[in-house]
């Protein structure tokens, strides 16, 4: 069997062309501030592509870089300046921070209604309560390019390999909420018997960060692979998956790069636009 390989260039353009066109229908321009601190080359990387995004589909991007030395005071009264700008709907603060900087305390001080990333507490709260508000970006991603290929998770059992605050465990709400209805299991790096776990799943989600950790022999024939992981070798960037291995026994899959990657700064420019709608012009 190969592999339909589900495109998240192609469906991340999707997005971005409704986001665009809801952006027209605002009738005023909603921003994104974009908090970078210190000089990490991939997170640059990450900021110049989520703003170049942002202006693409009529987003204004207002960018901060700030420092590596930043002390956390002045990083949050940034955050506060930025929760009462009008013209800011959303804030993305990048991560990592350095090392000194708590970036857990930051992000608590970010508006929950401008929180472009769904990291706040309040946000996760509401996640885990089934209400509405901001998701995290990359789980939405990954329910968002399963819906455009009508993968739907309802009844189907999932396996998720990853408990992060920022994909994992979230993504594992999302997957088990009502309407979504899939039945999923949350593996770690102390899940005895991994590829014993992984191969029940109709549905693989790998988020670990551990360059081609899945095989073929940790699939179901038939299954649906979605890589989040982003990992920098020197082959390259690969993701958690052996690609071409499992594209052999997996009925679809999502490439490394070009799968969840887009999706997630699709997802990021519809959380703000979603915060502009709710918010205002200010
Ligand atoms: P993280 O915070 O390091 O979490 C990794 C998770 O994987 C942890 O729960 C860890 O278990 C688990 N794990 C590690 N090694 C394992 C193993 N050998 N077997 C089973 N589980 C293992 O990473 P993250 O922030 O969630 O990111 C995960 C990956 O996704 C990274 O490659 C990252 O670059 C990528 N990523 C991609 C996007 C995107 O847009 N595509 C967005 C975010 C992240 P423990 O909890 O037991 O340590």
């Amino acid at each position: 069997m190969t592999a339909l390989v589900l495109d998240g260039k192609a469906v991340a353009a999707a997005v971005r062309e409704e986001v665009a066109a809801r952006v027209q229908e605002l009738g005023f321009t909603p921003g994104l501030a974009t908090v970078l601190v210190g000089d990490d080359p991939a997170s640059h990387v990450y900021v110049r592509n989520k703003r170049r995004a942002a202006e693409q589909v009529g987003i204004r991007s207002f960018h901060h870089g700030l420092a590596p030395d930043t002390s956390q005071q002045d990083l949050e009264a940034l955050i506060h300046q930025l929760n009462a700008d009008p013209h800011v709907h959303g804030i993305l603060l990048q991560l990592p921070l350095p090392t000194g900087l708590d970036a857990q305390a930051v992000t608590e001080q970010i508006d929950p209604r401008k929180d472009a990333d769904g990291l706040h507490p309040a946000n996760l709260g509401r996640l885990v309560l089934d209400r509405p508000g901001l998701r995290p970006c990359t789980p939405s991603g990954v329910l968002r390019i399963l819906e455009h290929y009508g993968i739907a998770p309802a009844g189907k059992r999932a396996v998720i390999v990853g408990r992060s605050f920022l994909v994992g465990r979230p993504l594992a709400l999302m997957m088990s909420a009502r309407g979504v209805d899939a039945t999923v299991t949350v593996a770690h790096s102390r899940t005895p018997d991994l590829a014993a776990v992984t191969a029940q799943a109709d549905i693989l989600v790998a988020a670990a960060g551990v360059p081609r950790l899945i095989g073929a022999g940790h699939v179901k024939p038939g299954a649906v692979v979605v890589d989040v992981g982003i990992n920098r070798t020197e082959d390259g960037l690969v993701g958690d998956v052996d690609f071409d291995a499992v594209a052999e026994v997996a009925s679809a899959i999502t490439p490394v790069p070009g799968g969840v990657g887009p999706m997630t700064v699709a997802m990021l420019l519809a959380n703000t636009l979603a915060a502009a709608e709710r918010l205002g012009p200010g």
